[in-house]
């Protein structure tokens, strides 16, 4: 009787040893999300949306010099860059001609942790940098559109390399991408949409980030909340995983108002995913909706609320972990288009 229990025991600690060895591509993404922090926000954004960067106005000095700030920390962080057609990796260059010679050159920045067992398939994590510049000596700084989201990002490739650096490699690629030309009309999402350096067939969602650093009129007596669009139009599946991501780690009221069809606002279409769904790649954009210092030159960062754009980033790093990690892909199952 003893020496069967010891073998049991010796069978059962091989047993939780090898599903413990199992979990370790898993790790619970706590440990990483730890890394994402007000006091790192607060440093990016403090710099992003200085003067010094003269409001990032697509094809100015200003934008050249967030492109530059955004490349050399990608490279700090050893994180590649994605565009391996010449010597700059983390430019995706987009010529004045796609923009019919209104604003100079521009750049898309792009920069991709692989996956370890499905390396073709992507998951996009992307904020707009650009912004609206200077008018009449007045510069535009942009702290929370989209400042808040391009920080964001650069967070979220943070835990991500943390966790690659543990041995926790995601099972998917992530690709991190910061587009310029979005105030000009979302023209660098559909630069990379036309132009895609990874395949949009292959590429499992978008998560996309614009404004989430502030909070809006209807939510003066409670920050605990974002607006979440378009979530579920292409993908229930997509929906279930962003809910259940905010149910376990994080606990913001998410906010569909305007997710709605009829939204006179139209937000769905005026972000950057927007190139992604109408390519029926499931998307979800995060918002903290409008207030007074909307494309004004007060949008500045200590107007910002860090810890809520801590938290709010936590839930797009939760999401992305689990659409980076989870067995299958989301599904499409109400698709707008015939394939
Ligand atoms: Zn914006």
């Amino acid at each position: 009787m003893k020496r069967l229990a010891l073998i049991c025991m010796i069978a059962m600690t091989a047993y939780s040893c090898k599903s413990t060895q199992n979990q370790t591509h898993q790790q619970d993404p706590v440990t990483y999300a730890k890394s994402i922090t007000s006091a790192d926000l607060n440093d990016y954004l403090s710099v992003l949306a200085s003067d010094e960067f003269e409001g990032r106005e697509t094809g100015t000095p200003g934008q050249k010099k967030a492109a530059e700030f955004l490349s050399n920390f990608y490279s700090s962080l050893n994180i590649a860059g994605g565009d391996h057609t010449d010597d700059t990796p983390y430019l995706q260059e987009i010529p004045s001609e796609f923009y019919n010679d209104r604003f100079g050159d521009s750049e898309n920045i792009i920069a991709i942790i692989e996956g370890e067992e499905l390396p073709n398939e992507y998951v996009v994590i992307s904020a707009h940098y650009d912004h609206l510049g200077m008018k009449d000596d007045e510069i535009y700084n942009g702290a929370d559109d989209d400042g808040s989201g391009t920080v964001g990002v650069m967070e979220i490739a943070e835990a991500f390399k943390k966790a690659y650096r543990d041995g926790n490699k995601p099972k998917r690629s992530i690709i991190f991408l910061h587009f310029t030309g979005e105030e000009k009309g979302l023209l660098g999402s559909k630069y990379y949409t036309e132009n895609p350096i990874y395949s949009l067939d292959n590429t499992v969602a978008n998560l996309n980030i614009d404004m989430i650093g502030r909070r809006d009129d209807a939510h003066q007596n409670n920050g605990n909340y974002l607006y979440l669009i378009g979530s579920d139009r292409l993908s229930s599946e997509l929906h279930q995983i962003s809910e259940d991501a905010n149910a376990t780690y994080v606990n913001l009221d998410l906010d569909y108002k305007y997710n709605a069809e009829d939204d006179p606002n139209r937000f769905y279409f005026r972000s950057d995913h927007y190139n992604f769904a109408k390519f029926d790649i499931p998307v979800i954009f995060y918002f903290n909706g409008v207030h007074a210092d909307y494309h004004k030159p007060t949008d500045t960062v200590e107007k910002i609320e860090y810890n809520l754009l801590e938290k709010r980033t936590k839930l797009v790093f939760y999401t992305a972990w689990e659409l980076a990690n989870r067995d299958e892909r989301p599904i499409v199952d109400n698709p707008t288009l015939d394939k």
